[in-house]
C-alpha cells in the first residue's frame, strides 16, 4: 500500500477542483484531477465573482485570460414593481484592498477553459475527463479511489483526496456527510442570452422586486446577459423551459431583437452547509461543502476561497513538515465565512422572492424609508475577519485580507503579489530576524528593500496604521499577524505545527 499515484486526488474539475489543482502545482505538489464529464459544464450558472478571486486569478497568471471573459460589475439595484429603487448599491470609484475592481461579470465557461489549459501546461497535475469516481477507501497513510473509466475501473492512490464534486458530491456521500439547510429553496429560470451587436440592455444589475414575478436582470462577460425568474407556484420546469414561454416573460424587456438565447435551465436556489468538511484524509472544497443562493454572486467565490485556503495547507503538511491537525483550520476558517454569504444572500433573496401582494407592499414602504434614512436594509457586504485558525489573534489586522498595492513599469500594471510571489511573506520595517526558526517557504523581506520600493509608502502606511514593525502574511494574503518580526515568525511556525 505504499505506492502512491499523486499527493492530491481531485475529484471533480469545476472551477474550484481546477483552481485547487493549480495552485497545488504551483506549490509544487503533484495531483490527479478525475472528471466524469469529457468538456466544460454547458449550463448556465455564476456570472459575478469579487476582487478577492481577480488576486487568485493574478496569483495564477491567468488574469488577462479571465479578463478577456469578463468585466467590472455595475452598480447592483432592487426595484420595487413601480420602478422605484429600494437599494442602490452603487460601483465603488476607487479599487478594492486587492488593487483590482470590486467585482466582474463574466462568462464562467471561458474561465474554465482558461483554468483548464493553465493546467494543461503544468507538469505536477494530470487531468482524467471522463472518469467518474465511484468509492473511496481511507487508512492511516492515504486514501484509494475506485474511478470509472472508459476501460472499465480504475484505482487512484493518494495521499489525500479532496471532492469538489459540486452539489451532489458523491464524496460527500461516500462519507456519509450531512447537509444542514438554511430552508431557503426557491425553483428559478435562468436564461443567459448573446447580446447581438448594437443590442440595447439594461447596464447596471437588477433585482426586480414584483410580487407577481420576481425577476432578476445582470449583465455577464462582454456581449452576454442573463435574465433569471422565479417560478411560481404550480409551474413546472418543463413548461417554463419552452420557447414561447420565455418569449412572453422576456417581453417585458424589449430585447426580442437584441439577444439570443444560449443557455436555459431551472435551479432550485437553496443555501445548504455540509457538518464535516474533513474526515481524515478526505476533504471537501466548493459547492461540496456549501451551497448560496446566487443573489450576492458568491457560490463559486466561496469555493476558490476554500481553494485558496486549502492548497497551502496541503502543501505545508505534505511537503513542510506541518503536523496533520492544520488541516482542520480548514473548515474552522472558511464555515464563518461561508455562512457569513450564505447570510447576505437569503437576505437579499427574501427580499426579492416576495409572493404575497401585501408583505410586498410593506416590504417596499419600510425599505423606501430606510433608504432615506441613508441606511442599507441588508446584512454587512464584506464578511468579517478570520477570528480563529493560522492567525495571531489580538495582534493589530490579523486575520484580514492583506492589500495589494501596485506600480507600473514600461506601461504594465505590477503587483505586490507578482514581486513577492507565491508563499507566506514577513514584511520587516527594521532588522531582519535570523532566519533559523522560519518555516521554509516563509520569505523574509526588508521594507528597505530595492524590491519593495515602489511600494514602500503603501506597505509602511499600513504597518504605522497597525502600529506594527512586521506583518506576516499568509499564502492565501490573509494577514497572520503584526508586531515584532521574531515573535510573528516563531508564532506561524508554531500555528503550523
Ligand atoms: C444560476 C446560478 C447562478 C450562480 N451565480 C453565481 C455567481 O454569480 N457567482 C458565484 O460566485 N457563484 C454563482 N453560482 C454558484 C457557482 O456556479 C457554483 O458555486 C460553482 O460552479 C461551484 O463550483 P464547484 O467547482 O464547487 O462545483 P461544480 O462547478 O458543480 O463542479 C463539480 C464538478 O464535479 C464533477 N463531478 C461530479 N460528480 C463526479 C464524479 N462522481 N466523478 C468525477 N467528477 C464528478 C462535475 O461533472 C463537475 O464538473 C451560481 C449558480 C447558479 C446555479
Amino acid at each position: 500500500m505504499d505506492h502512491f499515484d499523486c499527493e492530491v486526488l481531485i475529484v471533480g474539475l469545476g472551477p474550484v477542483g481546477a483552481a485547487l489543482a493549480a495552485l497545488l502545482a504551483d506549490a509544487g505538489v503533484t495531483s490527479i484531477a478525475v472528471e466524469k464529464d469529457v468538456s466544460v459544464y454547458p449550463l448556465p450558472r455564476a456570472a459575478h465573482f469579487d476582487h478577492e478571486i481577480m488576486r487568485l486569478f493574478q496569483q495564477l497568471g491567468v488574469a488577462d485570460e479571465v479578463l478577456s471573459h469578463a468585466r467590472p460589475a455595475p452598480a447592483y439595484e432592487f426595484r420595487a414593481a413601480d420602478g422605484r429603487p429600494l437599494v442602490h448599491i452603487p460601483v465603488s470609484p476607487r479599487p478594492a484592498i486587492s488593487g483590482w475592481a470590486n467585482g466582474y461579470m463574466f462568462n464562467q465557461p471561458g474561465l474554465e477553459t482558461a483554468l483548464r489549459a493553465r493546467l494543461s501546461a503544468s507538469p505536477l497535475t494530470q487531468i482524467r475527463l471522463g472518469r467518474r469516481f465511484e468509492s473511496l477507501a481511507a487508512d492511516a497513510e492515504g486514501v484509494t479511489a475506485v474511478v470509472a473509466g472508459p476501460d472499465g475501473p480504475e484505482t487512484v492512490r493518494a495521499r489525500y483526496l479532496v471532492g469538489c464534486d459540486g452539489a451532489s458530491s458523491p464524496v460527500r456521500e461516500a462519507l456519509g456527510g450531512r447537509l444542514s439547510s438554511y430552508g431557503f429553496d426557491e425553483p428559478w429560470l435562468v436564461i443567459d442570452a448573446v447580446v447581438r451587436p448594437g443590442g440595447r440592455v439594461p447596464d447596471l444589475n437588477l433585482q426586480i422586486c414584483d410580487p407577481a414575478r420576481p425577476t432578476t436582470c445582470v449583465l455577464m462577460g462582454p456581449g452576454r446577459h442573463r435574465w433569471e425568474f422565479m417560478l411560481l407556484p404550480g409551474e413546472t420546469a418543463e413548461a417554463v423551459l419552452g420557447d414561447d414561454f420565455i418569449q412572453d416573460l422576456l417581453a417585458d424587456w424589449d430585447v426580442g431583437q437584441a439577444i439570443g438565447i444560449d443557455r436555459k435551465a431551472v435551479y432550485r436556489f437553496h443555501g445548504l452547509m455540509a457538518e464535516t468538511w474533513r474526515a481524515g484524509r478526505v476533504l471537501l472544497a466548493g459547492d461540496a461543502a456549501h451551497q448560496t443562493p446566487p443573489f450576492a454572486g458568491q457560490g463559486m467565490c466561496s469555493g476558490l476561497r476554500d481553494a485558496a485556503n486549502l492548497a497551502w495547507k496541503l502543501k505545508a503538511v505534505l511537503r513542510e513538515g506541518a503536523a496533520e491537525g492544520l488541516l482542520d483550520s480548514y473548515q474552522a476558517e472558511r464555515e464563518p465565512n461561508c455562512r457569513a454569504y450564505i447570510e447576505l444572500a437569503i437576505a437579499m433573496g427574501r427580499v426579492v422572492c416576495t409572493l404575497d401582494p401585501e408583505v410586498a407592499a410593506q416590504r417596499d414602504a419600510q425599505m423606501l424609508a430606510q433608504r432615506a434614512a441613508g441606511a442599507l436594509p441588508l446584512p454587512p457586504m464584506a464578511p468579517p475577519p478570520l477570528s480563529t485558525g493560522v492567525i495571531a489573534p489580538g495582534t493589530a489586522g490579523s486575520g484580514s485580507q492583506f492589500p495589494q498595492p501596485w506600480t507600473e513599469v514600461n506601461g504594465e500594471r505590477l503587483g505586490l503579489d507578482d514581486v513577492l510571489g507565491a508563499g507566506a511573506w514577513l514584511i520587516v520595517d527594521g532588522p531582519l530576524p535570523g532566519a533559523g526558526q522560519a518555516p521554509p517557504s516563509l520569505r523574509i523581506v526588508s521594507l528597505a528593500d530595492p524590491l519593495l520600493a515602489p511600494f514602500r509608502a503603501a506597505l509602511g502606511a499600513w504597518l504605522g496604521e497597525h502600529d506594527a514593525a512586521a506583518v506576516l502574511v499568509r499564502p492565501d494574503r490573509y494577514v497572520f499577524g503584526s508586531g515584532a518580526a521574531g515573535e510573528l515568525m516563531r508564532g506561524y511556525a508554531a500555528a503550523l505545527g
